[in-house]
């Protein structure tokens, strides 16, 4: 799960770590008094979208007045941000924060992820920040110095020193650094993050050290431990199908192709899209049902797949272990009553009351639906139909 920026400065807040006073505005006319509150003659006015590369489709901006303040934020609401990460149409900007602007002399980065391979949470630091980091990663990796830390012991305030002096920071600059290494640690494992990142970490003319901006993604796994970091979920960010098949318990994921796929189990899934692209077919989805699912259930999946105008036809590929095939053709033949098959349905089932669910399809009669008799029968069949 990701947050928006304005979010996480407030988790920064709350441990301890120095950022710049904000305001938060749902509407473009807010920006005069927020800036007002705010009481300082620059400040930046920034979009609070989850895509990234904000910066540089103008949407980070620094402004004097008051009234520059305003017609950027009117300019951000209105107009959706298009940026590498977002795909053509763009992203609708719901809230913008405007924060107190700081003079920069140097710009820092400093990051926390988990090293899968080390099976620890590594903290990185760069005195190249502000740019792209996966930029500075790929052409120098020397210049990201890493910490790896006990997931229960935490960063040690040694190796702290240790990743500050190695980014050039000494004396005051070193303590205030370190202490805000000491806390971001804490926080990402206080708070089951899987990424927590501030890019960049500035150093003040006067040296102080301060966040400007911050990323922070959470373990889905682990937000049920979290009720804070639940209520910063914003559902506009994510993909309203997914959405829907969240609530139905469905593992829903969206792709390119034309070809719908409603399978349960993951593994299942990955070897029927596997199978699609060997017979020269695009999966328009990955779609797990699940191994308890109910009626209900699949047939929100089916409503969710059909919903998708790419998908020009349908493979259902369900091994019916604990699911049960005659609960899969019973949803088949209600989602074909309540939304109708306008593109073809290939049907593989196999497993428990396989022959209940083919009797069931047989009489039910449906102009689209396609039985198959094997997976590689069921994938040729589909690719030929799109
Ligand atoms: P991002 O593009 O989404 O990563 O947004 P950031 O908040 O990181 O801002 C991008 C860049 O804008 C930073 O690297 C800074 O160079 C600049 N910037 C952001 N806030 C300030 C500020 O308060 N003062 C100054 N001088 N520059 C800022
Ligand atoms: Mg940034």
């Amino acid at each position: 799960m990701k947050v928006h920026e304005y979010q996480a400065r407030g988790l920064m807040e709350e441990a301890g770590i120095p950022v710049p006073p904000s305001e938060v505005l749902d509407s473009a006319d807010q920006a005069l008094a927020a800036y007002d509150r705010l009481g300082e003659k620059t400040v930046v006015v920034k979009a609070q979208v989850h895509a990234g590369g904000r910066g540089k489709a103008g949407y980070v901006k620094l402004v004097s007045s008051a009234q520059e303040a305003a017609e950027h934020a009117q300019r951000m609401f209105a107009e959706p941000m298009v940026s590498k990460q977002t795909g053509p149409e763009g992203i609708q900007v719901r809230k913008i924060l405007m924060a107190g602007a700081v003079d920069i002399a140097k710009e820092y980065y400093l990051g926390i992820v988990v090293d899968r391979v080390r099976r620890v949470p590594v903290m990185m630091a760069s005195a190249e920040g502000g740019v792209e980091i996966e930029e500075v990663a790929a052409r120098d990796p020397d210049a990201i110095k890493k910490a790896w830390f006990h997931p229960h012991l935490g960063l040690q305030r040694f190796q702290a020193n240790v990743l500050a002096a190695a980014i050039g920071l000494s004396g005051d600059k070193a303590k205030a650094a370190v202490g805000i290494m000491l806390k971001m640690a804490k926080l990402f494992l206080a708070k089951d993050c899987s990424l927590a990142e501030i890019n960049p970490l500035i150093e003040t003319p006067t040296g102080e050290i301060l966040a400007i901006d911050a990323k922070f993604n959470f373990d889905d796994n682990a937000t049920f431990r979290h009720p804070d970091v639940q209520a910063l979920f914003d559902p506009h960010e994510e993909d309203a199908a997914e959405l829907r098949a969240k609530e139905f318990d469905l593992s829903y994921i969206a792709l390119d192709g034309n070809i719908g796929c409603l399978v349960n189990g993951a593994g299942l899934a990955m070897s029927t899209m596997d199978i699609i692209k060997l017979h020269g077919g695009e999966p328009a989805n990955f779609l797990d049902v699940g191994g308890s699912v109910t009626t209900e259930g699949a047939v929100e999946a089916f409503k969710i797949i059909l919903a998708d105008e790419k998908v020009k036809a349908v493979l259902v590929n369900i091994f019916g272990g604990i699911a049960k095939c005659d609960v899969i053709a019973g949803a088949l033949i209600t989602a074909a009553k309540e939304v109708g098959f306008k593109v073809p349905v290939v049907v593989r089932l196999e497993g428990t009351n396989v022959e209940i669910a083919r009797q069931m399809l047989k009489d039910a009669n449906l102009p689209q639906l396609k039985p198959a008799g094997d997976l590689t029968d069921a994938a040729k069949q589909v690719c030929a139909c799109v």
